[in-house]
């Protein structure tokens, strides 16, 4: 392995240890994070974690303060712990135990985003030796992958002890290439309640899918209103606001009147457009026109929204020295969008200067036999070390 050797000794160790954690959503991720605070307190920090309700999972944060003390500002590196399953996929080897073949590291987590975190934690010793002018902070995050969840704990945290750094640099898989845009996402369910009867019978019915047809039917014209008339944000593959209707299921039987339906839908908004706008003319036609016309039918029927989650946009407006930051150290000037959301939405909206730039291609995320290449993980080395060297305090 010619291109494994100049790795740094610890950096692929460390990767792969972080893999062999069944951090899958479902799955606690206690173990991993117990791992990075132990490893964090041999180098003398002081890390803090951040519990979800049940305590089953915990966001890690640390900070890494300025050379006079101070833990105001500086930038902050994030990254999640969990990873999506692999339930049903074809893996040529154990997707948790990492493996490297030609040139590349697999394993479940490999792009998205263990490698990331294992270069942080083999460079701790070049990260704390030296004084720092800006102080540095370390976060690592639950439930990414199911909604953000983690994210939103993390942040309340960190307004609640003051603390408050200026630039952000979320390690998920770009290639190394700065993004500073990425679209929202808002994921929802609705649920229709009618009233069953034998179909020979139909008026002494309500039919559940019927009417969420009809929610459905409105749904794809909104959707098709901007595709076609926007706005348009022509930095995205696909530049215009999507949405989708991806599951439904309802009704009994062929010659019942269905009592339930139920579907999800979710849209994805390019930066500044307003998404209350969208879910709110959804809300007004299903619960307006088509709640009353059930009603209508029989005073039992009813339609309810819940919401299954969402991710804010992050608008390439919001970046400055953040994306400056992210070019010196990669020696880059480009700047990219993506179509998948990160946590990245959420720090820009608490008013962090965030960009998204991370080892690894986002191809490989989520999919069978996932990998990176060990090019990627040297680049993320030279990427940290030259970030150890920009934060020092010059004397
Ligand atoms: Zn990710």
């Amino acid at each position: 392995m010619t291109e494994s050797a100049v790795l740094a000794p610890t950096t692929l160790a460390w990767i792969t240890r972080l893999i062999a954690f069944d951090t899958t959503s479902r799955n606690s991720n206690r173990e991993l994070i117990d791992v990075i605070d132990a490893e964090l307190r041999v180098h003398g920090l002081d890390p803090v974690l951040v519990p979800n309700s049940d305590g089953t999972k915990a966001n890690l944060v640390v900070t890494i303060p300025a050379h006079d003390g101070s833990t105001t500002g500086g930038v902050m590196l994030a990254g999640h712990t969990d990873v999506v399953p692999v339930d049903g996929q074809a893996w040529s080897s154990d997707p948790f135990t990492a493996e490297v073949r030609e040139n590349r590291l697999y394993g479940r987590g490999a792009a998205d985003m263990k490698a990331f975190s294992g270069v942080i934690l083999a460079l701790l010793p070049e990260l704390v030796s030296r004084p720092l002018a800006t102080p540095l902070h370390l976060a690592w995050t639950y439930d990414e992958e199911v909604g953000c969840h983690g994210a939103i704990t993390l942040l309340a945290d960190l307004a609640a002890r003051g603390i408050r750094p200026s630039m952000c640099i979320v390690g998920e898989p770009t290639s190394m290439r700065a993004v500073s845009a990425h679209k929202s996402s808002h994921l929802y369910r609705v649920s229709f309640t009618g009233l069953a009867s034998h179909s020979s019978n139909t008026p002494n019915g309500v039919n559940a899918i019927e009417y969420a047809a009809r929610a459905i039917a409105f749904i794809r014209s909104i959707a098709d209103e901007h595709r076609v008339n926007g706005p348009f944000d022509a930095s995205f593959e696909v530049p215009y606001t999507t949405i989708n209707v991806g599951t439904i299921s309802g009704g009994a039987a062929v010659n019942t009147v269905a009592e339930r339906c139920d579907f999800e839908f979710e849209f994805r908004a390019i930066p500044g457009v307003s998404t209350s706008a969208i879910f709110s003319r959804i809300e007004d036609f299903v619960l307006g026109e088509l709640r009353p016309a059930m009603r209508a039918e029989h005073a039992i029927a009813d339609v309810s929204f819940a919401p299954i989650g969402a991710v804010p946009s992050l608008s390439a407006a919001g970046t400055g020295a953040a994306l400056q930051l992210v070019h010196e150290l990669t020696g880059t000037s480009s700047e990219e969008t993506v179509g998948y959301g990160t946590e990245g939405g959420l720090f820009q909206l608490a008013g962090i200067d965030t960009v998204v730039c991370g080892p690894g291609s986002i191809r490989q995320g989520h999919t069978a036999n996932e990998f990176i290449d060990l090019a990627q993980i040297s680049a993320c080395e030279d990427f940290m070390r030259a970030l150890a060297r920009q934060l020092a305090h010059q004397h």
